[in-house]
């Protein structure tokens, strides 16, 4: 069986296996989709595909090539991704072995990277070299995170691609790349992973016991490379401040701006994005109870474990304004992936959360 790396994803595994198999591999792909549900992963499996000395069903997993590409030791395999101009050579290799032991998770060392034209340009002068062994495979992690130099200088590879050259671009964000880049693409869509798919990799993979591989999965929301990181973070310490920002909104101005710097001081800026997801989980275990009181069943809930404390939150409120809660918690996750500045997003959603929750009684 080929491509068991991948968790999932059918329809994007037929799509490659019958590119492959009639020989009709684009000169460009560009695997789309959400972070985190294996559009990386996939990119290296079709490197090995293209790579792969078997005679039967590729990627093998065990020849000579399907090894070197997993390793990142194949000279016609190029893996580019986000990083800074002044990155050591040692410091890319670190990072490339990191997806050597776990496709899924690469290691991200650097704030706010992104690939330089210096990277693209290298790729211009290589790509015009003939390949050692008939093909050459380069990957573009993060795509959207190329500067318009490095975009427009790719478009000049697309726009006469070398005939061996086969180029897979990854992105979560398709509306970032230019227009000229993506109609010279082929999209292949990746979509997120069910909680089944996930508990059944943290099982097999990671050996994690059922019940804790059911509140990961609930929590990283169908990306893997989340429920892997996830797998390092003490969830119960995370969750109980969350609940704690509940508590929070609803007192004074004073009480908040102080909450909100010993947070911001603590927590760096994808602990708190997780601090924001984690309230949206329990809103949304919230609304299941104010709907229905007794008419839900409760592996519909995440944070079941808690029960009696989701039970009296729900029952501190006269009204919940649930759509407007979603939208902010919503906003505020993407304004925190746009770089706005922590502590203004959380002053602003905490005041928008306050004004959304009406209280009947107190919640403690
Ligand atoms: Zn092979």
């Amino acid at each position: 069986m080929s491509y068991t790396q991948i968790i999932g994803q059918n329809r994007p595994k037929d799509i490659i296996r019958r590119a492959i198999e009639h020989n009709r591999l684009p000169h460009a792909y560009l695997f789309s989709g959400p972070d985190g549900v294996g559009k990386q992963a996939m990119a290296i499996e079709l490197a090995k595909a293209i790579f792969c000395r078997s005679e039967g069903e590729k990627p093998c997993d065990t020849c000579d090539n399907c090894r070197r590409v997993a390793h990142f030791s194949h000279p016609d395999f190029i893996f580019i991704f986000p990083m800074p101009k002044s990155a050591e050579v040692e410091e890319e290799r670190q990072v490339l072995d990191s997806m050597v032991q776990e496709p899924y998770a690469r290691l991200q060392p650097w704030a706010a990277p992104g690939i330089s034209i210096e990277r693209i340009r290298e790729l211009r002068r290589v790509s015009s070299l003939k390949p050692l062994e008939g093909h050459r495979v380069v990957i573009i992690a993060e795509a959207e995170k190329m500067t318009t130099e490095a975009a427009n200088a790719l478009l000049k590879i697309l726009e006469e691609p070398p005939p061996a050259m086969h180029l897979i671009l990854t992105t979560s964000r398709v509306n970032a790349l230019l227009p000229t880049i993506l109609s010279r693409c082929q999209e292949v869509d990746f979509h997120l992973l069910s909680d089944a798919e996930i508990i059944a990799a943290l099982e097999e993979r990671r050996q994690i016991p059922a019940d804790r591989a059911q509140l990961l999965a609930r929590i990283a929301q169908g990306s893997y490379t989340r429920a892997l990181a996830l797998l390092d973070e003490d969830l119960q310490a995370r969750r109980d401040l969350a609940v704690e920002a509940l508590r929070i909104c609803l007192r004074d101005d004073l009480t908040q701006l102080e909450w909100i710097e010993t947070v911001t001081a603590e927590l760096d800026k994808r602990e708190i994005r997780d601090l924001i997801t984690l309230m949206l989980i329990w809103f949304r275990d919230v609304l299941l109870l104010f709907e229905k009181p007794d008419g839900f069943s409760s592996d519909q809930l995440v944070n079941v474990d808690k029960l009696d404390v989701l039970e009296k939150f729900t029952q501190a409120f006269g009204d919940i304004r649930f759509d407007s809660i979603f939208s902010e918690l919503e906003r505020a996750i993407e304004l925190l992936d746009r770089n706005v500045q922590v502590n203004l997003i959380l002053i602003v959603l905490l005041a928008r959360l306050q004004e959304s929750l009406i209280i009947k009684g107190s919640i403690t």
